[in-house]
Order: structure tokens, then sequence, then C-alpha cells
């Protein structure tokens, strides 16, 4: 199944997406993860509606971010050819940071370049969200059990704070810094190859496969959940191809991966 969140007439909805003549749509409503408090306090365990829903296209919608995460958690140098051009070594085991969920922006939002930096990156990234609650998996645990579905995601990245400051806590965790979705879907298999792009202003930028990750999704999660409680809705960004490169305003970045439909973003400096 896809799903899509979004506003219709000023209240949140999911929404099930379907494929028509090859363009997803929202075809229906659906009810919410129980990760969103606030959806289900709304509308209860909802499974019709007061009104009459009219199929409409994926594009058309006013779309926010799929995921309502407790903690996002992302995965740096996944790929051999990106720790490459950044001038790392592949890691001997996964380098780990987060950003903050105020960092999180919807389909088609702005990203704001923030004046402390110079140099913001765009990274586009496959996302995994999280289904029921994981801790301490070992690495042959029934994984694909633990995971709602999976999504795009753009790890923006102020390049020169990341250097500057040390750790990746501001360079990561910026405002509007985790474009996510259009959607969620479970339709896919990371393990059999995923073919993910980023454009910029439509060119191809990053070219990637999840066939050439470092750390396979097992070991991630292993790795992750060796420390850390994962609970439903949380978001784990799997890492970036080569081909990162800076952004500036005006531009438009667009990350996809097959069956997992466009994320679109425009940049803007930031007005303060
Ligand atoms: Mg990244």
């Amino acid at each position: 199944m896809k799903y899509c969140r979004f506003l219709f007439e000023d209240q949140v909805h999911y929404g099930k997406v379907d494929d028509r003549a090859g363009e997803p749509w929202i075809v229906d409503l659906t009810s919410a993860p129980e990760e969103d408090l606030a959806f289900r306090l709304a509308h209860g365990r909802a499974t019709s509606w007061s009104f009459d829903f009219e199929p409409m296209p994926l594009n058309a919608a006013a779309l926010l971010p799929p995921v309502t995460p407790s903690k996002i958690i992302c995965v740096g140098r996944n790929y051999r050819d990106h720790a490459k051009e950044l001038g790392n070594e592949a890691p001997a085991e996964p380098l780990l940071f987060f950003k903050p969920p105020s960092s999180l922006l919807k389909p088609g939002g702005v990203i704001r370049m923030p004046a402390a930096s110079a140099r913001v990156d765009f990274e586009g990234e496959l996302a995994l969200v999280i289904g029921r609650r994981a801790s301490r998996l070992p690495p042959d645990a029934p994984w694909r059990t633990f995971i709602r579905g999976y999504t795009l995601a753009n790890d923006v990245t102020a390049r020169d704070l990341q250097k500057k400051d040390g750790q990746w806590t501001r360079a990561k965790g910026f405002d509007t810094f985790c474009p996510v979705g259009p959607l969620v879907s479970d339709e896919l298999d990371p393990e059999a190859g995923l073919s993910i792009e980023t454009r910029v202003n439509g060119e191809l930028r990053q070219h990637g496969s999840t066939l050439d990750f470092i750390f396979s999704i097992p070991e991630l999660l292993a790795y992750i959940t060796s420390a850390i409680t994962l609970e439903p809705g949380d978001l784990l960004l799997t890492g970036t191809p080569a081909g990162v490169g800076p952004l500036g305003a005006g531009d438009r970045v667009e990350v996809s991966i097959p069956g997992l439909g466009v994320l679109k973003n425009t940049v803007e400096s930031a007005t303060n």
C-alpha cells in the first residue's frame, strides 16, 4: 500500500495512493498510523468519513511530510563513492547522527539557506519508516516486519558548518533541512536494488543504487537498535550516493526512486 498525508478542507488527512495512467493519485482517505495521536483523537479509528472524497492527483494535493517521527536517524557515508568524494575512508562501523523533527519539510516546501552558511548541499536519500517498536534487533531478525515502508528524503547539509563545528547537529539540523515524501510505500525492495536520482533544475546530479550500500539495512538496524529504541513513525535516512553539491537561491531540487514518486523542493535564502 502507498499512502500520503495532506491538508484537505483545513484538516489533516491520510490518503491511499494508487497509480492512474502512470501517475500517482489519492484515491481514498485512510486511517492514521498509531503514532499520530492528534489525528486519532480528532477522528477516532475512523474508517468511514462524513464526506465523499473525490480522487485527486497527488501533485494537486496540499501535501505534508507523510510521517510524524519522534526522531530522525541518519547514516553518514553509506555509499563508498560518496565517502571518497569528500576525502573520507569508508567507515568500519555505521556513522550515525540525528536530524531534529523540527527540520522536516513538506513536499513542495522551500528549503531556507541560513545566513550562517555559505554552502548548503543536497543529499538525496532513501528513508525507511519504522512500523513497530524495535530494540536490540539481532542481525538475523526478520527486519522487514519492523518496516512500515519507504519514502524519499533530502539530507540538506550546511557543508561549511559541518566542517567548522566538528559535530553535525547545526549543519544538518536547520529548519527546512529535512524534506520528506511525497508518499510512503511498502511495495519496494531495497535489497533488490533501487535506483535513486537527484536533479537540480532538471539536471541529473546524483545517480546511485541501494545495492551499493556499505552497510545493509539489517546491519544498520542491528547497530542502531543496540543503542536506541526505534518507535513507529521514526525515520531512518540510509545515506547518499556520490554527486553531492551546492544549492543556490532559486534552485529546484528533485529526489526520485521509481515507485516513490518525486520529492520536489525549491531553495531560497533565509530572510532573517
Ligand atoms: Mg546524508
